[in-house]
């Protein structure tokens, strides 16, 4: 049967004050201390954990204290001091291109707005929603590989297409609980919607999920 409108946004409203339960403290857990130094981690987590960007960024940004540094360096060396993240020379040219805009069209500030932030080379929307959700405070939703799985899974969305899915969910979740949901849904995502191998057997949200297997 059909979910009605209503009943979509009170199941999406209970699921979110469920997992904040569960997960008080979930938050970005790339490790940054500027807006420049988030874009960096952000474009070097791609198909990489943040875990993996988290080992090697305490030195990168020693290295490249500014994003002056990012943007006149020697990218072949760049693409070395990345190697161990993945993709290392296009993710090399992403951070010198970004960090070479940002020096010499935005006066060395990241910009705080979508339109701006996705002409940066190698920046799509979810790295321009994470730095627009995590330093300037702007609702925006990052959607990677956890939201659009889950997300289907409860039946809020029934795209694969990440900015459908942002859409789909900008219309059932509550501006102000975007930044946290995507926190979330990736702490859920991790420790028991676990892709594949689901815990729902011990999952808070099993009554509100309409793909809960009961049997686990
Ligand atoms: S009930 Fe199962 S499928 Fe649904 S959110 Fe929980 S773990 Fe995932």
């Amino acid at each position: 049967m059909r979910e009605s409108k209503e009943k979509k946004l009170k199941r999406a409203k209970a699921i979110f004050e469920l997992l904040l339960q569960d997960f008080p403290d979930a938050k970005c857990s790339l490790h940054y201390n500027t807006a420049h130094e988030l874009l960096v981690a952000t474009i070097l987590s791609a198909q990489c954990t943040d875990k993996r960007v988290n080992q090697i960024t305490p030195s990168l940004f020693k290295k490249y204290p500014t994003p002056k540094a990012f943007a006149y360096c020697d990218v072949m060396e760049l693409a070395k001091d990345v190697h161990s993240c993945g993709y290392h020379n296009q993710k090399a040219k992403s951070i010198q291109g970004s960090s070479l805009m940002i020096v010499e069209e935005f006066g060395g500030e990241v910009p705080d707005h979508m339109d701006t932030l996705v002409k940066l080379p190698g920046v799509g929307r979810k790295t321009a929603n994470c730095v627009l959700g995590e330093i300037y405070n702007v609702p925006s939703m990052v959607i990677d590989t956890h939201m659009i799985r889950i997300m289907n899974l409860l039946n809020f969305t029934n795209s694969r297409d990440a900015k459908i899915v942002e859409f789909d969910l900008m219309a059932i979740f509550k501006d102000k609980d975007w930044v946290k949901l995507t926190h979330l849904i990736i702490e859920h995502g991790r420790a028991v919607c676990i892709a594949r191998r689901p815990k729902c057997g011990t999952c808070t949200i099993i009554n509100l999920c309409p793909s809960a297997i009961l049997s686990k």
